[in-house]
């Protein structure tokens, strides 16, 4: 009997990406896990942003990967041209919506309709222009689960936590003291609208049609099962970093322009560095130090005597003190680099990270041991899980007074990294977590499967 086959229309998302680095980062690696699986790709963010981005967002994307922006109230100078973070977020909160609209009814008219917006949980106002359109609206969390836990318990006052040195107990978490909440719990008053923006990923959240989180299951397996128990379309996508660094499934994976920030530079320079001998320093994208700070981390690199790598942004480059060269026969600092590239380096030793959520999930990834400065935000809470949960790093004790990691402490903390038993186990903890995130992200793992439950839920719509 002739079998007849029924032709599934290819669905088409929108993913729309938070104007950061961090945010667009992940949502770019998704997008191509997406159009493996067959969807059809749209990717978005402000439009001042695309244009500025430390990455050449144009040569990153496989030609799958049209690119689309949106308003934000400031298309000529982005975040600064606000004057401040809070008050860009309340022109973009008041221009994005309707822009977004715009962008839908111009892809309609083309002949490109989109069926569904992944956006970025930092907007939930997308979710209701997605159903005004009467389409799929996916929340797409660029966070860990367990700072989602401590935001929608603690910021939205569901649990007291008091300004003690107090244990602070969480559903599904561990036991965390106040130095490693994120440090929005201790700025109410000044952070209005960064924390209507916090607050504002749950506002909508029981409408979105899924709730994907750049998070493994295998990482953070109570806290995934306690959210899913909240929100049950909740899922675990990540670690979303290229899948070449993982299970090699997605082709056309090669990442970031390499002559556009000499990245090769920084692998030709890794090229001749003994296996496991190169500390990796970086802060992210937005992190500032101050001049002392920036002092005494250059001082401890060199007084360390081993080989460093350090990112140290335009921005930041004349806090770097005037007698530290940037070309050494130990040393090398650069203004940007691939980090996932330098990450899987083998002449990579350990990571000195702020501890943002990718620079985190990407260490695990790849089985890199952590030394933690974080510094605001999340930051601390990741730092947490690194030390006392994943057992694959330590956290640079802080200089109570002038609250910075003094030149010293990070000294101690490299040589017990580099040269001690504790640091050898805490290899061996990184490297069995990165087969295990290897092992999620796989065919047939947690994160893959969740995926593929997403993309048969868009086919057949
Ligand atoms: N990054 C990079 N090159 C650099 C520094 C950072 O590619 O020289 C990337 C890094 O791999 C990560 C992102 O920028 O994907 C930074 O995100 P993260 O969440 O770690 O920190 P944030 O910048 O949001 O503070």
């Amino acid at each position: 009997m002739e079998e007849k086959s029924i032709a599934r229309k290819q669905p088409h998302c929108l993913v729309l990406s938070h104007p950061f680095q961090g945010h667009i980062n992940p949502m770019l690696q998704f997008s191509k896990l997406l159009v493996h699986e067959g969807v059809k790709v749209t990717l978005a963010s402000t439009r001042f942003y695309i244009n500025n981005l430390h990455i050449n967002i144009n040569n990153n994307l496989p030609p799958s990967i049209s690119l689309e922006s949106i308003s934000d109230g400031c298309d000529n100078g982005g975040i600064p041209e606000a004057g401040s973070y809070n008050a860009y977020l309340q022109r973009f909160w008041l221009v994005g919506p309707q822009s977004l609209v715009d962008l839908l009814e111009k892809l309609a008219k083309l002949g490109n309709p989109i069926d569904c917006i992944i956006y970025d949980s930092f907007l939930p106002w997308a979710l209701d222009v997605a159903k005004r359109f009467g389409i799929v609206g996916a929340s797409y969390f660029t966070q860990h689960v367990a700072v989602n836990n401590i935001y929608y318990h603690v910021l939205l006052g569901r649990i007291k936590v008091p300004l003690i040195e107090d244990e602070i107990s969480l559903p599904s978490m561990p036991k965390l003291q106040l130095c490693d909440m994120p440090s929005f719990f201790f700025t109410y008053e000044e952070d209005g609208p960064v924390l209507d923006m916090l607050l504002g990923q749950f506002s909508n959240i029981d409408k979105a049609d899924w709730v994907l989180c750049n998070s493994i299951y295998e990482l953070d397996e109570e806290v995934v099962d306690w959210t899913t128990k909240i929100w049950p379309n909740f899922r675990t996508i990540g670690p979303n970093i290229p899948s070449k660094f993982l299970d090699k499934r997605v082709k056309d994976d090669e990442d970031y322009d390499a002559t556009q920030f000499k990245s090769e530079d920084c692998i030709e320079w890794l090229q001749d560095k003994p296996k496991g001998s190169v500390i990796y320093v970086s802060f992210g994208s937005t992190v500032p130090f101050d001049e002392e700070q920036m002092r005494e981390i250059a001082y401890a690199l060199r007084n360390s005597n081993k080989h460093f790598l350090w990112v140290v942004r335009a921005s930041e480059e004349t806090k770097l003190p005037k007698d530290f060269e940037k070309k050494s026969e130990k040393g090398l600092v650069v203004t940007w680099c691939s980090q996932v590239k330098v990450l899987a380096h083998e002449a990579i030793a350990c990571f000195v990270t702020h501890c943002g959520w990718n620079s985190v999930l990407e260490t695990l990834s790849l089985g890199v041991p952590t030394i933690a400065i974080p510094k605001w935000s999340d930051q601390s809470t990741n730092a947490k899980y690194v030390e006392d949960v994943w057992k694959v790093g330590i956290r640079a004790p802080i200089d109570d007074e002038k609250k910075i990691v003094r030149g010293e402490a990070l000294n101690n903390c490299i040589k017990e990294m580099m040269e001690s038993e504790k640091g050898k186990e805490i290899k061996r903890n990184a490297n069995k977590w990165r087969t295990l995130i290897t092992g999620a992200a796989s065919e047939g793992g947690s994160s893959h499967k969740n995926v593929l439950e997403f993309v048969n839920s868009l086919f057949s719509l």
